[in-house]
């Protein structure tokens, strides 16, 4: 991993244009990281590509001027994780695992066995906002407000296929539906805790852009599923031909 702070900024990235950080991010670069004036700070905003940047300091405050684009700007492939949110800090796991796997979108879904009625996205975006830092992501996915599971595929692109990850019945494995997959273009739908009720599993199991499928024989948890799904679809028709981008030091 790279010694160079690499940080998610706000602002358009442009040459010679100063930025001013916000007291978390300055707090972070002078207090945490211990940076002084003149040290080197990657910065990304999701648009511009990746910038070499110098670092200023003005009281409390850090300022970034880029000096150099350094990286092009590039998207990860069209996947949306539709997750039934579940406690604090295994939503938390969610969202992390989830942007490091190159999601585009993440979209809360609220299912009839769904127990958490809150959801947090400004809590789900810092998060993903750190995991993009540290995974040399150069987006952060979408964060979608949370919405009922029937309205939601009531307005999903029926073009797109959905993988349903459906541990109660004899659906068969991913590999084994290779052929319906899409490359740029896909949905995982992962239930909460107790499962999906008997009229979600109908309604989902009558739709045909929906794929139903099996993660093995063993009963996984939410966000293993998560991460079992995404790793499954990544390596079957996403980005991972590609190779890890590699800082210089
Ligand atoms: N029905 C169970 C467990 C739900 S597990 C119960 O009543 O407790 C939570 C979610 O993870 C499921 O809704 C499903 O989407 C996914 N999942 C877990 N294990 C799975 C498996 N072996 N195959 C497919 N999906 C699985």
């Amino acid at each position: 991993m790279s010694h160079i702070a690499r940080i998610f900024v706000e602002q358009p990235l442009a040459s010679a244009r100063a930025i001013p950080l916000p007291e978390g991010q300055s707090k972070y670069l002078l207090r945490v990281m211990r940076l002084t004036e003149g040290a080197r700070v990657r910065a990304f905003n999701g648009e511009d590509g990746e910038w070499a940047c110098v670092l200023s300091v003005d009281r409390k405050t850090a300022i970034l001027t880029p000096q150099a684009c350094t990286r092009p700007q590039e998207t990860a492939p069209g996947l949306t994780l539709l997750f039934a949110p579940i406690k604090k800090a295994r939503t938390d796991f969610i969202v992390e695992k989830a942007t490091e796997l190159g999601v585009s979108d993440l979209q809360p879904v609220m299912t009839d066995y769904t127990q958490t009625q809150r959801v947090r996205t400004d809590r789900m975006r810092l998060l993903a906002i750190e995991a993009a830092e540290q995974t040399e992501r150069m987006d952060l996915p979408t964060i979608h407000e949370a919405a009922a599971l029937p309205k939601i595929l009531a307005s999903w692109d029926t073009e797109t296929p959905l993988i349903y990850c459906d541990e109660a019945s004899d659906a068969a494995p991913l590999s084994q539906h290779a052929n319906r997959l899409q490359r740029n273009s896909g949905g995982i739908l992962i239930g909460p805790e107790g499962g999906f009720s008997p009229k979600e599993r109908e309604m989902l199991r009558a739709l045909e852009f929906v794929i139903p499928i099996s993660l093995g024989p063993r009963i996984l948890r939410a966000e293993t599923a998560v991460v079992s799904a995404l790793t499954l679809w990544q390596s079957e028709v996403g980005d991972w031909q590609k190779a890890p981008y590699l800082p210089e030091a």
